[in-house]
């Protein structure tokens, strides 16, 4: 981050009574983390920061602390708006009203290809996670920092690089995790929430989705409908651990998960491993992500032709 963003950083904090912050819809780790912490570390600062709900949280994050503060806006327009995590517009989903009426807006990302200007673009799609970025305009701004701000920006960097393991990591990585714990973020918690804690009846819905996975090296691809869902007393959030654990396997380099949502909107999570740039895929669908995990939607009759879609998609991709 450069020296003239963090002053103009400053500036437009300074300027601000009231701030919003809003992340992307459907929140993940990193999502929540850096909107969570930051908005902690500018209330402490003396400002009347607010993060804007605009989804229901997954069960996997309800252990997150202060995500009480996930809530409904207060006010309809704020001094200062600050979107984390991502970098478009649509993906703020209704807090967009909020941020076009408020005066200055910031962006704090790690997307790739984001077409999105606002007063102060601070996008490094080098990160590994958004809270790495908030984690070092805290630091070097001197902005407040307590043992939970810390286990948020944990969290955040936690989640996005799985477990430290992929390839957008580098040494400050690990010294902004060795800095956090510092400061007091509780990683036992962490890791016993994110990784210790899964229900049998989970294991069970992912047993089932895995029989249903079309192997086909090096891709893997499985469809996940309303209905299994329904079978399993399940959120469809619940199935988005299995598109790793199939991007993990020996001779699979891309990992396809379908997610039938409603009015024909099929969900696409895909991740990549060593050489296939999967956010080109998602770009060249209307959507977005990072070189190794990315995603985007497809609008398609029934799972069947979702699939088929898919088939197309990755061959073409993977032939390329
Ligand atoms: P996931 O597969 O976990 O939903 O998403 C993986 C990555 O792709 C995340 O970084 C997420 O922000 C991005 N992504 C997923 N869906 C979309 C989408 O529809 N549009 C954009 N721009 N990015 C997406
Ligand atoms: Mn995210
Ligand atoms: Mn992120």
């Amino acid at each position: 981050i450069s020296k003239s963003q963090l002053d103009k950083f400053k500036k437009l904090i300074d300027e601000a009574k009231n701030i919003a912050i809003s992340a992307h819809i459907n929140p993940d780790g990193d999502a929540l983390g850096a909107s969570l912490s930051l908005r902690k570390s500018l209330e402490k600062y003396g400002k009347f920061a607010e993060v804007i709900q605009i989804s229901e949280v997954d069960n996997y994050l309800k252990f997150f602390p202060d995500l009480s503060q996930y809530k409904k806006p207060s006010l309809d327009e704020y001094d200062l708006f600050i979107i984390v995590d991502c970098s478009e517009f649509d993906r703020i989903d209704k807090a967009i009203e909020i941020c076009e009426k408020s005066k200055n807006t910031i962006v704090i990302d790690h997307h790739k290809g984001g077409k999105i200007d606002t007063d102060l673009n601070i996008i490094y799609s080098d990160s590994p996670a958004t809270c790495e970025l908030v984690y070092e305009i805290i630091k070097r701004l001197k902005l407040p920092i307590d043992n939970e701000i810390a286990t948020l920006l944990y969290i955040g960097l936690v989640t996005d690089t799985g477990r430290f393991l992929y390839s957008n990591i580098s040494e400050l990585t690990f010294l902004t995790a060795a800095e956090l714990i510092n400061e007091g973020a509780d990683y036992e918690y962490v890791y016993k929430n994110l990784y210790q804690n899964k229900e049998i009846s989970k294991l069970r819905f992912e047993n089932h989705i895995l029989s249903k996975v079309e192997f086909n090296k090096p891709y893997a691809l499985v469809g996940v409908s309303k209905k299994m869902c329904e079978d399993f007393s399940m959120q469809m959030g619940d199935s988005e651990s299995v598109v790793n654990m199939l991007r993990d396997l020996k001779g699979i380099e891309v990992a396809c998960l379908i997610k039938e949502y409603d009015d024909g909107e099929y969900k696409i999570s895909l991740r990549s491993k060593e050489w296939l740039d999967v956010s080109k895929i998602a770009r060249d669908n209307n959507g977005g992500g990072h070189i190794r995990a990315a995603g985007f939607s497809l609008y398609e009759k029934n799972m069947e032709d979702a699939l088929d879609t898919m088939r197309k998609i990755l061959k073409e991709a993977i032939d390329d």
